[in-house]
């Protein structure tokens, strides 16, 4: 399996699937949510209104609407409260739970955002240790998938998995 880390909006990936950091309502929100909602249309909200929110850590899987990836895996990153909530293991649990979904969905090609890095105010390079870690422990065991992509949107979080990845 492939792991990558580009810097890109999210919304143009043409991939099976790109995973959104939503929040537990999954009636949309600002951030990547917002521009996931945006470029999918209004069908994606549709659908979303039917699955009954998502608790911290899982995630849900819909169709990619108007966006060029055929599903959108919503999953709900922690709000970062100082690190004894539990935070490290919801924020593995988001990584572990759309890699699971995305196997079970015979997924091939999924990109991740940096989850809970924007308002949820997670400390991006703790946050990044987590990701490539949990990506790197499932990629021993996957079947279906064959590349992840860590999509990130600014110079910094570039180069912080740049590093990480190497
Ligand atoms: P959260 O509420 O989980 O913190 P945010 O959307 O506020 O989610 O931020 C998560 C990360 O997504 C941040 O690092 C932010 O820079 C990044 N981000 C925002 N918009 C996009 C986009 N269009 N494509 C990729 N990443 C994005």
């Amino acid at each position: 399996m492939l792991i990558e880390v580009i810097k890109e909006d999210i919304t143009k990936l043409q991939v099976d699937a790109i995973v959104n950091a939503a929040n537990n309502s999954l009636l949309g929100g600002g951030g990547v949510d917002g521009a996931i909602h945006t470029a999918a249309g209004e069908e994606l909200l549709k659908e979303c209104r039917t699955l009954n929110g998502c608790k911290t850590g899982e995630a849900k899987i819909t169709k990619g609407y108007k966006l060029p990836a055929k599903f959108v895996i919503h999953t709900v990153g922690p709000v970062w409260e100082g690190g004894k909530n539990s935070e490290d293991k919801l924020l593995a649990n988001c990584y572990i739970n759309s890699l699971k979904l995305a196997e079970e969905n015979n997924l091939e090609t999924i990109a991740f955002p940096a989850i809970s890095t924007g308002v949820y105010g997670f400390p991006k390079e703790r946050a990044a240790i987590i990701a490539v870690k949990n990506v790197w422990d499932f990629s021993k065991n996957t079947k279906n998938v064959r590349k992840v992509i860590f999509c990130v949107f600014d110079d910094a979080s570039l180069l912080l998995y740049q590093k990480l990845l190497r």
